[in-house]
């Protein structure tokens, strides 16, 4: 299998050609079909495995095809948002995305707590499609309202078993609350514990499950 047999734009692929990455991990094989064909996706998968591009990459494919092409910032609402319980792997998944996208209009950026929280308000008033975010900050941002939820069409939960077992779930659910209905949902977490398997069923709809 090749990065090029997925059907991504030339821009992602020049990005993974400059990364040096020539085949997708047995993760990324799997899931990006199916994160571009729409659906929720249940992934049990450990840091290491490349997670990180199995769900980047075919999001970042799917906000270009339905891309805006005007500049002006109110044309860049917050289309995917990644969910991460600390601020060091928040850090890590934006270096990322911020890679996969720099051939592309698309702009990303990442907020979390323990910094001012006024330099990444105004990043987010200037308009983003990608929003890397710890659960608390990103609660203050909506309360102070440097960001708008309304148009998030993808949501992804990294290490979600970390985030409840940090207690992140009541933040979660808010979060969730202000997100449209109709969206996609993705969920990685290394273990399946019962509280997982819960959170799972109250938030995806008819996920596909990968294991590797
Ligand atoms: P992750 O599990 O997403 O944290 O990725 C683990 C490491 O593997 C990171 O350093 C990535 O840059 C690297 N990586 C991810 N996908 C690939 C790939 N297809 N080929 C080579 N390295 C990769």
């Amino acid at each position: 299998v090749r990065f090029s047999d997925f059907g991504l734009s030339p821009a992602i692929l020049q990005a993974l050609t400059d990364q040096g990455y020539e085949h997708p991990t047995p993760i990324q094989a799997q899931a990006i079909p199916v994160v571009l064909q729409g659906r929720d996706v249940m992934g049990a998968a450990q840091t290491g495995t490349g997670k990180t591009a199995g769900f980047s990459l075919p999001i970042i494919q799917l906000l270009l095809a339905h891309a805006n092409t005007s500049m002006s910032p109110a044309r860049h609402p917050v289309r995917a948002l990644v969910l991460t319980p600390t601020r060091e792997l928040a850090v890590q998944v934006a270096e990322n995305v911020a890679n996969y996208c720099k051939h592309t209009p698309l702009r990303s950026t990442v907020v979390y707590g323990g910094v001012d929280i006024k330099p990444q308000a105004q990043i987010m008033r200037g308009g983003v499609e990608i929003v890397i975010a710890t659960p608390g900050r990103l609660l203050d941002h909506v309360e102070q309202k440097s960001i708008s939820l309304s148009q998030v069409q993808m949501l992804v939960m990294d290490e979600a078993d970390r985030m409840l077992d940090m207690g992140f779930l009541p933040d979660l659910q808010r979060i969730i609350n202000l997100l449209p209905k109709q969206r996609q949902n993705l969920m990685f977490s290394a273990t399946f514990s019962p509280e997982i398997k819960k959170l799972a069923n109250s938030f995806l709809t008819n996920p596909v499950t990968i294991e590797v």
